[in-house]
């Protein structure tokens, strides 16, 4: 579904993706994770076209993002993507945030939206807050009103950008429970995140970024017997 080639990225003279080799197949999830500044981010945001790429191919669900013109409207169909700050619009609905997209880039009419609306609100456990405005909901509850949005688009793969990082903890679970729960369910998805544990437990696949290179790649259980000494730091730094 997602698949990079030698893939670079500079921004001016500053190359933060120095040769991005990975692929994601359907219903895989691959967890990203490195220090600051290692170009997680940065490679998540080529994905779905927020930054493109100067070096190197890049295909997204049979896009080449690499081959000139792809119409970013299309591709952000297929790709969602939920970022830390949840970004939910202050003076609507849970619906009708989670509604605005479909209704508009899918033509479908309320009563569709509706049942749209019910069903991504069920699979993030928030049925009964339908009717609420974002800031009578936690900040848990928010973050898993933002992928019921990104869910509503019925994207074939989901990015999620550290999405627990402005989290208290206590709230980071029911979170990584609903990411969990879409991985269950064979959802593809690329996630960033600072929590080893759970990379460990629902990614097929982590890969380990360092310097704008995949320094280290393989199943969960790499996190446990590091070949490199950079993941080996890394790892034991606790971050
Ligand atoms: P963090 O864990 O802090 O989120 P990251 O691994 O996600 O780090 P990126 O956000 O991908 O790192 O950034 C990698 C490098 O690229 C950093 O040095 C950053 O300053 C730089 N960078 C990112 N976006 C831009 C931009 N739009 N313009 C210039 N430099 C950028
Ligand atoms: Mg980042």
């Amino acid at each position: 579904l997602v698949r990079f080639k030698n893939v670079e990225k500079s921004f001016g003279a500053l190359q933060v993706l120095k040769g991005i080799t990975l692929d994601v197949a359907p219903g895989q999830v691959v967890a990203l994770i490195g220090r600051s500044g290692s170009g997680k981010s940065t490679a998540l945001r080529c994905v779905n076209g927020l930054e493109m790429i100067n070096g190197g191919e890049l295909e997204v669900c049979g896009r080449k993002l690499h081959a000139g013109k792809v119409d970013l409207l299309e591709l952000r169909k297929d790709v969602g993507i939920v970022f830390q700050s949840y970004n939910l619009f202050p003076h609507l609905t849970v619906e009708e945030n989670i509604t605005l997209a479909p209704r508009k880039v899918r033509r479908i009419g309320k009563a569709e939206a509706r049942d749209i609306a019910a069903e991504v609100l069920e699979e993030v456990g928030l049925s009964e807050k339908a009717q609420a405005y974002p800031e009578q909901l936690s900040g848990g509850q928010q973050q898993r009103v933002a992928i019921a949005r990104s869910l509503a688009m019925r994207p074939k793969l989901i990015l999620f950008d550290e999405v627990t990082s402005a989290l208290d903890p206590e709230l980071t679970g029911e979170v990584l429970k609903v990411i969990e729960r879409l991985a269950r369910e064979g959802m593809t998805m690329m996630l960033v995140t600072h929590e080893m544990a759970f990379a460990r437990s629902v990614a097929n696949t982590v890969v380990f970024m360092h310097r704008g290179r995949v320094w280290e790649t393989g199943p969960g259980a790499m996190l446990s017997n590091p070949v490199t000494d950079e993941l080996r730091q890394f790892v034991g730094s606790g971050l």
